[in-house]
């Protein structure tokens, strides 16, 4: 089970990551989570990407690329993943799609996820992560609409996006993924 999950910062990616993890046995790969967690530790690769990242500016597409190859390549990763955050540029989908071509494998599906932008914020808000601060997030979102707004595009003409709305409680947002899942006859 190969997923991509697309949406805007605030839409509940990560949060609805984790439940596919538990489900399905395996491993949430948040590209985001990665560079918080090399930042933290203070890696050559943290200290590479710390100003984007507090900017809110999205790290260049060949780091992010290798740190994804990398993971991918992983045992864990044989019978699937989900990958959160990744791709966020047209670039970095056509790279993934060359990994994956080597790998001999394929996206299963792109779930978009639907939340309208002031609901996104007011979720980011409350969160108050390091980045979540109202002018990184303004960055955010513009990164993402000039970005990542293409990425969907692509999957959208491969046949592969299945847009879900985003509004509603965490657990009616989950159903709602694995009814696509279902319908796409991708699980039972
Ligand atoms: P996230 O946790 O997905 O909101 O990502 C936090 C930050 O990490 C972003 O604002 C970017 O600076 C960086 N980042 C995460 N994923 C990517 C990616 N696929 N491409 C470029 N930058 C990324």
């Amino acid at each position: 089970l190969r997923i991509v999950l697309l949406g805007p910062p605030g839409a509940g990616k990560g949060t609805q990551a984790a439940l596919l993890k538990e489900k399905f046995g395996i491993p949430h790969i948040s590209t985001g989570e990665i560079f918080r967690e090399e930042i933290e530790k203070g890696s050559a690769l943290g200290i590479r990407i710390r100003e984007f990242v507090s900017k809110g500016i999205l790290v260049p597409d060949e780091i992010v690329v290798e740190v994804v190859k990398n993971r991918l390549s992983a045992s864990d990763c044989i019978n699937g993943w989900i990958l959160d955050g990744f791709p966020r540029t047209l670039n970095q989908a056509k790279l993934l799609d060359k990994i994956l071509q080597n790998m001999e494998q394929k996206i299963d599906i792109a779930i978009y996820i639907d939340v309208p932008e002031e609901e996104a914020i007011r979720r980011l808000l409350s969160r108050g992560r390091g980045d979540d601060k109202i002018c990184t997030l303004k960055r955010r979102f513009k990164e993402y609409l000039n970005k990542t707004a293409p990425v969907i595009e692509y999957y959208k003409e491969k046949g592969l996006l299945v847009m879900i709305n985003g509004v509603g409680s965490i657990e009616e947002v989950h159903l709602r993924i694995l009814n696509a899942l279902k319908e796409k006859r991708i699980i039972n």
